[in-house]
This record gives C-alpha cells, sequence and structure tokens, in this order.
C-alpha cells in the first residue's frame, strides 16, 4: 500500500480496499474460498510450499486467501505489519500467551478486563507455571510495582469492560519497555476506528472480530496484529500447530464488516454519547459510565488517546440487583444478550453474566456491582432507545 505509484492510503480506503487480490475472475467482493486444502502442480511445489521455499496456499489450518485478505485488511487498518486471524477472541489471547511465554514467566494484567480473560490468565494459565498478576487498571505505580524480573507481558483493555476505565498506552508501553516487557492492549472496544494502539507503542494488539469488526452480531472470530517477527513467526507457529484458525466463511463476513466499520463506530458514539448524556438526567440512575462525559475520570485522556469515545454505557440504578435486574427485564426494544458492537443495542449485567465467573472479591475489586447495567448501543434511533428505557426505569423504581 506504500507505493509510491499507488498513493491511496487513506484509513477508510484501507478499510474497504486494502488486502484485496483479484483473481483472473475480475470479481468486484472479495471472493470467499471454502476450500480446505489446495492443490500443486507438481510433487516438487508441493515439497517447495512445505519447506517454506516458496509462498502459496497449502492448507486452511494456517493458509487461506479469504483468511489472509481479511489479516491484511485488519494489518492495514492498525497499521501493523502483521495479522494472524482466529477463531475467536479468546483464541487470539490464548494463542499470544501460548506462542511468547513458557513456564516461569510472569503476566501483569488489568484487573479490569473481560471476565472470560481473567479466568484464562488466573485459571488455566498457572497450570502450564504461567502465574498473573492483576492490578487496577489507571494505577501505574502498581503496574511498576507488579513487574518482576520474570514478567514478559503487559495485558489491558482500553476503555475497560464494562466501567469505560480508560488508560495511557504510551505511559504503560514506556514501562513495559523499560522492563523489556511486550504491551498487549485488547482494541475491542474502540476498533482501529477510534484507536489505534501499536501508534502509541503498543507492541501487540488483540481483537475479537466477534463484536465491532463483524458489528452485525453474526460469527465468531479473533486476531492479533503487530511486528511480524512476533505474530507471522512466533504467533502463525502456534497457530499452524494447533488450529485455532478463523474459517474461510467467517473471514469474509468480516471483511464486509470492516467495510463499515468507521462509519458504524462514528453513528454508534454518537448514538451512546446522547443516550449516556439522557440518562445521567433520569430518576433511580446513580451513575454513568461514559469516556465522552465531562466528569469521566479519564475523559481528557480518552479526548487525546480516541477519535470517538465509543458504543458502551454503563450505569447504575438503585435497588441493587433486584432493580438492575427490572430493568432489564422490562426493555421491548433492546436485546438481553451478553454480546456486544452489533448494530442492534444490546443489554447486559455483567455481574451475572459476562463477569458471573469472578469470585465475588474479584467483582468487588473490579467494581463491578450488582446494580450495574450495560449497554451496548446500536444503530436504532437515540429516541426510540429513551422510549424503551424509560418505563423500564421506572418499573425497576416499582411505579
Ligand atoms: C468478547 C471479548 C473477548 C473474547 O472474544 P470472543 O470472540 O468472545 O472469544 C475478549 N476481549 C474483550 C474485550 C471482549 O469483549
Amino acid at each position: 500500500m506504500s507505493d509510491q505509484d499507488y498513493p491511496f492510503d487513506g484509513f477508510n480506503t484501507r478499510a474497504v480496499r486494502a488486502g484485496q487480490h483479484r483473481t483472473n475472475e475480475q470479481e468486484q467482493s472479495e471472493p470467499l474460498f471454502l476450500s480446505s486444502s489446495f492443490t500443486f502442480t507438481s510433487a516438487a511445489q508441493a515439497a517447495r510450499r512445505f519447506a517454506g521455499d516458496e509462498e502459496g496456499n497449502i492448507y486452511s489450518r494456517f493458509s487461506n486467501p479469504t483468511v489472509r485478505t481479511f489479516q491484511e485488511r485488519l494489518a492495514a487498518m492498525e497499521g501493523g505489519d502483521a495479522c494472524i486471524a482466529t477463531a475467536s477472541g479468546m483464541s487470539a489471547i490464548l494463542s499470544t500467551c501460548m506462542s511468547l511465554l513458557k513456564s516461569g514467566d510472569h503476566v501483569v494484567c488489568a484487573r479490569q478486563v473481560f471476565g472470560t480473560t481473567v479466568s484464562l490468565f488466573g485459571k488455566f494459565l498457572p497450570r502450564f507455571g504461567v502465574e498473573t498478576s492483576f492490578v487496577p487498571l489507571t494505577d501505574y505505580d502498581a503496574w511498576e510495582r507488579a513487574i518482576t524480573g520474570r514478567t514478559r507481558i503487559l495485558f489491558l483493555e482500553t476503555p475497560s469492560n464494562p466501567l469505560t476505565e480508560v488508560a495511557d498506552i504510551r505511559r504503560l508501553a514506556e514501562l513495559a519497555h523499560a522492563h523489556d516487557c511486550l504491551l498487549v492492549v485488547d482494541n475491542c472496544f474502540c476498533t482501529p476506528a477510534l484507536q489505534r494502539p501499536l501508534e502509541y507503542g503498543a507492541d501487540l494488539v488483540i481483537h475479537s472480530a466477534t463484536k465491532y469488526l463483524d458489528g452485525q452480531g453474526r460469527c465468531v472470530g479473533g486476531a492479533v496484529i503487530g511486528p511480524a517477527d512476533l505474530v507471522d513467526e512466533e504467533i502463525f507457529g502456534f497457530l499452524r500447530a494447533a488450529g485455532p484458525t478463523m474459517s474461510a466463511f467467517n473471514a469474509w463476513v468480516f471483511i464486509k464488516g470492516l467495510e463499515t466499520l468507521s462509519l458504524r463506530m462514528r453513528a454508534q458514539s454518537e448514538n451512546a454519547a446522547a443516550l449516556a448524556h439522557w440518562l445521567r438526567e433520569q430518576p433511580g440512575v446513580d451513575h454513568v459510565y461514559y469516556p465522552g462525559l465531562n466528569d469521566h475520570p479519564q475523559h481528557e485522556l480518552a479526548a487525546s488517546q480516541q477519535t470517538a469515545f465509543g458504543g458502551i454505557v454503563s450505569f447504575e440504578v438503585t435497588g441493587g440487583r433486584e432493580g438492575a435486574w427490572r430493568v432489564i427485564d422490562n426493555v421491548r426494544l433492546m436485546s438481553i444478550t451478553a454480546n456486544l458492537g452489533d448494530t442492534k443495542t444490546t443489554i447486559t449485567h455483567p455481574a451475572t453474566t459476562t463477569h458471573g465467573r469472578m469470585t465475588e472479591q474479584e467483582r468487588a475489586e473490579a467494581g463491578i456491582h450488582e446494580n450495574l447495567i450495560r449497554i451496548s448501543v446500536g444503530l436504532e434511533d437515540v429516541a426510540d432507545l429513551q422510549r424503551d428505557l424509560e418505563p423500564a426505569l421506572a418499573a425497576s423504581r416499582g411505579r
């Protein structure tokens, strides 16, 4: 894309064009290669491909042209050299850990990460001798104190799920590099349309493509983006050996999702901002978490690090878990589902769903209370979202 004869390099242009390699059929839209394996013109060519002496397709566990288009496009959008697509966001995190860590290594991870990420680091990786310390996302002294001689990875999400806390990526990248560690950022909430962590010094970006990259609630997938020596060598090596591969069909769906990502992220951010401001005025709403609000503790940082504030709004209601459940049970338009990033607005009770596998103490430390509700704001009319919530909030207050 940086070829002087092809100067068309804007972000939105990359989102619709990068990674497309037309075949002799001269198709306009990216083709879907539903083929588990690929043929060779001779035994000698097969041998060259397997030996890595010749580029080309072999077998869709680790090489498929549709998956490759998705990888090239997402890498171009994040500003990374390389991208590996995986079967899910969790397998992107797992592949990163399995390829870059070994027994005896140590990870420092923000407490405020996706609940399943906490299980992976806290419960499963210790069985293989990899220990993790969890620290408060925005307590930079705690990050530094937690780093030991064995620490290899610093891991975070920003904004965090579900409380939308924002961490300074530049500052954590400097800290990581001062201690010979890698900074890994799960960029799920912002996507490259709103924030590109590699530009701030992060080493690897993780995605759950299931969320905004698809954006229409269809497929599960993930990705890791970063420098070729880590992604194309180490992580690809694990993917080829272990097989947590993205299917060609899912890659094709995500390719089309990437084409509208920028438009959706901007529109969903606008809707979320409008809803957050409105929620703050509603009786029975105790607190609204949204980085676009002036009194959000990291509002300034979010404004400098992101190009919009994102589509996730969380809020606390009076009446504890019962109050929160009553709001959820009384909406008629919003979908009660744990997924986020969809064009359809979704409403979730984090404490008993996405973060339900954490212990009560872990949840308390992460600030995820029983009266918390998370909304992933979609593309419906904001007035209809308000019309949906207003009676639900009234019902929760017992009126
Ligand atoms: C959903 C999610 C994941 C996991 O992705 P899956 O595609 O569900 O495996 C990881 N991180 C964040 C922030 C998520 O929201």
